[in-house]
């Protein structure tokens, strides 16, 4: 084991810090420059900064060539309020480390110790702290921005805790492992007009209930079938917040999901075709627009090897798990760059669900994490 039973005291201090001071998507200014504070005196070769937003890269170069290997953990945190009654609970209203982020960072910051005392003999490592994980944006702003080109790597590795799971415990498996998804708004117009004479405007009322329901509909089967779909109505909205106005405007979101990138084209045509004739049904204009998207995660049977063979090593438990998982995750970006894959850490069969705002990530999982890393990187750079 690389790490000191006070070098886990300090990560897990640094941990319950990040966890104090939450930041959302695109905003992680502070973590962001935190997490430069606790590499900086480690001396890595480089650190790049404002990497697509906020991201951070710190590359420890070996003395030989080779090849490179990336890790990536995530900054944001979400706009949830956390419950808790924990000393490092948030600090800030309505906001809170409730996917496990802190975590996966501090398992990054764990590697950056471990390779400041012993370097890689040859090759490099590059250590990725992602911005905007959580709205899609993130590893697809990283690959946008002009210095990736710096630390492209050969090999992209990425791991998140599961709740759900035996603490400790992993699960992994070559191809598809999180769902491709999307955010679609339509957006419904008619005409406004006065409570009391509602016959003279136009409301998309009868067009957006009728909606919801058929747009449910569209959702069949389950992981690992190849045609699994699901329409989750998100949200909706209808008119003003005013008693004396007929509405002339609403909104219906959906996300639509599927298993595997290709087969979302044709979920979003059935999806829009529903909407369109719902609004030719009520005359109503449309206007259709796509956010929050995640490419499927596939793990390249090539990076699952490596990282099967380093939990051997290590002696942690693995298998399949229940793989692929219904939800997305934007390091299936990666894939367009390198052979990557990611592996999911059980965070304990009884753990809150990420996202419930009594989660917390447990701490047990740092050296876990950062011990099957190393094993990674000692296997391929020594
Ligand atoms: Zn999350
Ligand atoms: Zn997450």
């Amino acid at each position: 084991m690389f790490l000191s039973n006070r070098d886990i005291v300090d990560l897990i201090d640094f941990r319950q810090e990040l966890h104090r001071h939450p930041e959302v998507s695109g905003q992680e200014e502070h973590t962001a420059k935190r997490v430069v504070e606790a590499l900086r005196p480690l001396a890595p070769s480089r650190i790049i900064t404002g990497l697509g937003g906020h991201g951070v890269a710190a590359v420890f170069e070996g003395a030989a060539p080779g090849p490179t290997l990336l890790f990536r953990a995530e900054l944001d945190a979400l706009p949830i309020e956390e419950k808790s009654t924990s000393a490092y609970r948030s600090t800030v209203p309505g906001k809170g480390h409730l996917c496990g982020h802190d975590g996966h960072s501090t398992i990054l910051t764990a590697l950056a110790l471990g390779l400041s005392r012993q370097p890689p003999k040859r090759g490099r490592v590059v250590l990725l702290f992602q911005p905007a994980e959580e709205d899609g944006s993130g590893a697809a702003a990283v690959l946008d921005d002009p210095r990736f080109a710096e630390i492209k790597p050969d090999f992209a590795f990425s791991l998140h805790n599961l709740p759900g799971m035996p603490l400790g415990h992993v699960a992994l498996k070559s191809g598809p492992v999180n769902c491709a998804s999307r955010g679609m708004k339509i957006g419904l117009s008619g005409k406004t007009a006065h409570a009391s004479q509602p016959e003279t405007g136009l409301s998309p009322m009868a067009a957006i209930a009728s909606l919801m329901p058929s747009l449910t509909a569209l959702s069949a089967g389950a992981p690992p079938d190849e045609n699994f779909t699901l329409a989750t109505v998100t949200h909706a909205w209808l008119g003003e917040q005013a008693f004396g106005i007929a509405p002339g405007d609403g909104e219906v979101w959906v996300t639509l999901r599927t298993l595997v990138d290709d087969r979302m084209a044709e979920l979003c045509a059935r999806a829009e075709a529903l909407a369109a004739d719902a609004a030719s049904r009520h005359g109503l204009t449309i206007a259709i627009s796509y956010h929050d998207i995640f490419l499927h995660c596939d793990n390249a049977p090539e990076a699952v090897l490596h990282l099967a063979r380093a939990l051997d090593d290590e002696s942690i438990p693995h298998d399949e798990g229940d793989l692929p998982m219904r939800g997305s995750e934007d390091f299936g970006r990666l894939r367009a760059v390198a052979p990557s894959a990611m592996f999911f850490l059980g965070s304990g069969e009884k753990h809150p669900a990420l996202h419930n705002p009594d989660y917390d990530f447990p701490d047990a999982l740092i050296a876990i994490g950062a011990r099957a890393f190393m094993r990674v990187i000692r296997n391929l750079l020594g």
